[in-house]
């Protein structure tokens, strides 16, 4: 079976979730399928292994195409640990505002309502350290906008950002342009 079709029929739609007209995805029911989860974790890390820039990055450097995944909080960590852990890397957490215990920056980005912010340790990326960024959703681009933008101001270098879905209404992919979105389901 095709994996946008394993996802899509796994994963669960929820009206009215968390406010009333918006229709949320969940994935869940994804995550708690062995086959499925095992497919997305090497579906999420495959592009930075194939994609030419990550090899031009490496420069002769051996591994996965990438030194460390980053997960956006709180989904996100549980597939970035998965592919970090497959992968032989460690994991990075990109979390909401007033998490983490130590030195950190921040960046905002703007919701259907408000602003929000994600943060990430100043010692937690290095320059020229080669970053895998996973999410579980691309809505409008607002969150992994700011995790890239993390990542940047670090001198971390994003070789490929992997989502299990992308909205493709919502616009997001432009909004993170110049870098490439990876979808294992469109929709
Ligand atoms: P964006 O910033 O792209 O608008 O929203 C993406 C973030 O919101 C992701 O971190 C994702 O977890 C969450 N999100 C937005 N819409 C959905 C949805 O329909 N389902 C799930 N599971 N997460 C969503």
């Amino acid at each position: 079976e095709p994996l946008d079709a394993l996802i899509a029929g796994l994963a669960v739609d929820v009206p009215d979730f968390p406010t009333p007209g918006v229709v949320f995805r969940d994935l869940t029911p994804v995550f708690a399928d062995a086959a499925a989860f095992r497919r997305m974790v090497d579906g999420l890390a495959a592009p930075a292994l194939s994609d030419p820039r990550a090899a031009a990055v490496a420069d002769g450097r051996a591994g996965p195409g990438f030194d460390v995944v980053a997960g956006v909080e709180a989904r996100g960590f549980l597939l970035a640990a998965a592919v970090a852990l497959d992968a032989g890397t460690g994991v990075v957490p990109i979390r909401k505002a007033g998490k983490l215990p130590r030195e950190a920056i921040a960046a905002g980005y703007e919701l259907e309502y408000g602003t929000a912010a994600l943060e990430l340790h100043t010692d937690a990326i290095h320059p020229g350290q080669r970053v895998l960024l996973v999410d579980d959703v691309l809505a409008t681009g607002g969150t992994l906008g700011a995790a890239i933008s993390l990542i940047e101001q670090l001198g971390g270098v994003v070789t490929a950002v992997s989502v299990v879905i992308e909205l493709t209404a919502l616009g997001g992919r432009q909004r993170v342009a110049p870098h490439t979105v990876h979808a294992l389901w469109t929709t």
